[in-house]
């Protein structure tokens, strides 16, 4: 990175850390990125050391001067010639001679300082080596294979066999771009409560039309295999931080709030209609620092002009990146979608100042379903059919966001 990047992003964290702590929002992630930015170096792991084994019945104990963890152990096996192997290596150094035993379960353990930072552990045998290990503490035990005389040619074939073939799943999966069941999505139906957000055409209120459609895309995303959260399931009172907070305590991937959009003046009733897509983002136009003022009424009593800006001066460049991509793939799977059967006009996607989406730590938009002051869209946004549309349109949106960042 170029050193003026470098700085103005180390500002720029240390900005989001200062007002997120202001403001009670987690500040680990963004921790997290400034030690890496500013190079602090993790406390020197102290070099660990092997200096016992002892054979047991079925099993090996290597005892070590510091605890390990399982993750410190990399294992692998292969074949060469007629034998199998199966390998651990633990970073460290052996504090004893090379060892070698042979055993009756197995032909051969093999102990040795394999280069200056590696100790290699190694069991071969005349069939592969199901071996199994466990830590506790300093203590790393490996199970031996048990000698079983019914483990004839077929038996080999047999686990060959099926460690081929989880090679081949393993290796389906990882090319399947997408595994929906390990993405966790949040989705916010705006307002709730005491809070009615817009009331529109025949007295509709906002609230009570995006729980409808959040409850669907709910629906549709589960179907998908995604991991999918509420902020709210009823019509109660939520604050736009407590929001936030969950979808970062979840550890989500994606937080989409879906709200409904009212024009300022009776005599735009008519005229303002359509799907608006944002993306957290300073405001550039006056149409987005209007809608997002809506938007943002609830809680922003409590904030300083002052703390405002600075945050909205400290966004995250590549979550606002991303968070634009998500809006354009969402934005355009709902449009698509309806215009299977509906015109609807299209307010694009742009970037807003909107706070529900600041404390979010992840990509994250804002939907604005159409305008519930518009008779049309009042009576279209009520309707079951209409709301399904969209909350078809926003899982497949979602589904392909991930298809693009991945696939890059
Ligand atoms: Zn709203």
């Amino acid at each position: 990175m170029q050193n003026r990047a470098k700085s103005s992003k180390t500002k720029a964290l240390r900005g989001l850390i200062y007002c997120s702590k202001k403001l009670g929002f987690s500040t680990k992630r963004y921790q997290k990125e400034l030690n890496l930015l500013i190079g602090k170096k993790r406390p020197k792991v102290l070099k660990n050391s092997l200096y016992k084994i002892r054979l047991g019945k079925g099993y090996i104990d290597f005892f070590f001067r510091y605890p390990l963890k399982l993750s410190d152990i990399k294992q692998w096996n292969f074949k060469n010639r007629s034998l199998y192997k199966r390998v651990y290596d633990i970073a460290g150094i052996l504090s004893m001679r090379n060892r070698r035993y042979r055993l009756k379960s197995i032909k051969g353990v093999r102990v040795a300082q394999f280069n200056s930072k590696t100790i290699r552990i190694v069991l071969e045998d005349i069939r592969p080596v199901l071996s199994k290990i466990a830590v506790e503490g300093n203590r790393l035990r490996i199970y031996l294979p048990r000698k079983s005389k019914s483990m004839k040619k077929s038996a080999v074939k047999r686990v060959q066999k099926q460690a081929t073939r989880k090679k081949i799943k393993k290796r389906l999966n990882t090319s399947l771009s997408i595994a929906p069941s390990s993405k966790v999505i949040v989705i916010d139906p705006g307002h709730g409560g005491k809070d009615t957000g817009a009331v529109g055409y025949k007295r509709k209120r906002e609230k009570d039309i995006v729980l409808a459609i959040a409850k669907r895309v709910y629906k549709e995303l589960k179907s998908k295999g995604f991991r999918v959260y509420l902020t709210r399931r009823g019509d109660y009172f939520v604050t736009l931080r407590n929001r936030t907070k969950m979808a970062n305590r979840v550890k989500a991937n994606l937080f989409i709030s879906i709200h409904a959009n009212a024009a300022p003046t009776k005599r735009k009733y008519l005229s303002m209609k359509g799907l608006e897509t944002f993306f957290l983002s300073p405001a550039r136009s006056a149409r987005a620092k209007r809608i997002a003022a809506l938007e943002n009424r609830v809680d922003m009593k409590n904030l300083s002009y002052y703390s405002k800006n600075v945050f909205l001066n400290f966004i995250n460049r590549e979550k606002t990146i991303l968070s634009n991509k998500l809006a354009i793939d969402v934005h355009r799977s709902i449009l698509a979608h309806l215009r299977q059967r509906y015109r609807v006009s299209d307010g694009g996607v742009r970037p807003g100042p909107f706070w529900v989406l600041v404390g979010a730590q992840m990509p994250s938009i804002l939907v604005e379903v159409g305008y519930i002051t518009n008779p049309t869209e009042a009576m279209r946004l009520s309707n079951p059919l209409y709301q399904k549309y969209i909350a078809k349109g926003i899982a497949q949106g979602v589904q392909n966001y991930f298809f693009h960042t991945q696939t890059r």
